[in-house]
């Protein structure tokens, strides 16, 4: 009897998965206060305290083509906006997304660490390798030695417009 009440159970379950799901697996969901949690505990390793950083989930049509996130600072102010995309618009398996996207934050956290430096738009190629391999360097310590972001393994990159802005691209220069 007990038997026959749990494979009922199990078929409405898949049954309501399938319902929720119809063409690909659901993307896990990533809350603001989780965003926040990466923000905060990433500023602090980087010491980044005298910035007051705003984390935002945002879809594809927030961000240029091809990238993953996007950072904005204001240098007078000590203020930052760090734009990270929603997993439903993400084209990774969902199981990989909430590191991806935690990756994301600590990238344009190193970002900007280094808007300290001078920004007249010609370093901006060496600039994202920079922050690419601490990022990876820092996220291995963090994660594992296993761990490797999509940018390591990829050819392409996408040149941030402004001065005060930097994009993390689907792939990275070589
Ligand atoms: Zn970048």
């Amino acid at each position: 009897m007990k038997l026959a009440v749990l494979m009922i159970l199990g078929i409405s379950v898949s049954l309501g998965d399938s319902a929720s799901t119809p063409e690909k697996a659901t993307p896990p969901v990533i809350t603001q206060a989780q965003v926040d949690v990466w923000t905060k505990s990433w500023q602090k390793r980087l010491d980044l305290g005298e910035w007051k950083i705003t984390t935002q989930i945002v879809r594809a049509t927030d961000l240029r083509p091809d990238t993953l996130g996007n950072l904005r600072w204001n240098s007078d102010n000590k203020s930052a906006v760090i734009k990270v995309l929603n997993p439903l618009d993400y084209d990774l398996p969902p199981a990989e997304i909430p590191v991806d996207i935690e990756y994301t934050v600590l990238h344009e956290l190193i970002h900007l660490q280094l808007s300290v430096l001078p920004h007249d738009g010609s370093s901006k190629m060496v600039e994202e390798k920079v922050v690419n391999r601490i990022g990876e360097a820092l996220f291995q310590l963090e994660k594992g030695p296993a761990y490797h972001s999509r940018t390591s393994l990829a050819k392409n990159y996408i040149k941030p417009r402004g001065n005060n802005e930097a994009s993390r691209s689907k792939s990275a220069p070589q």
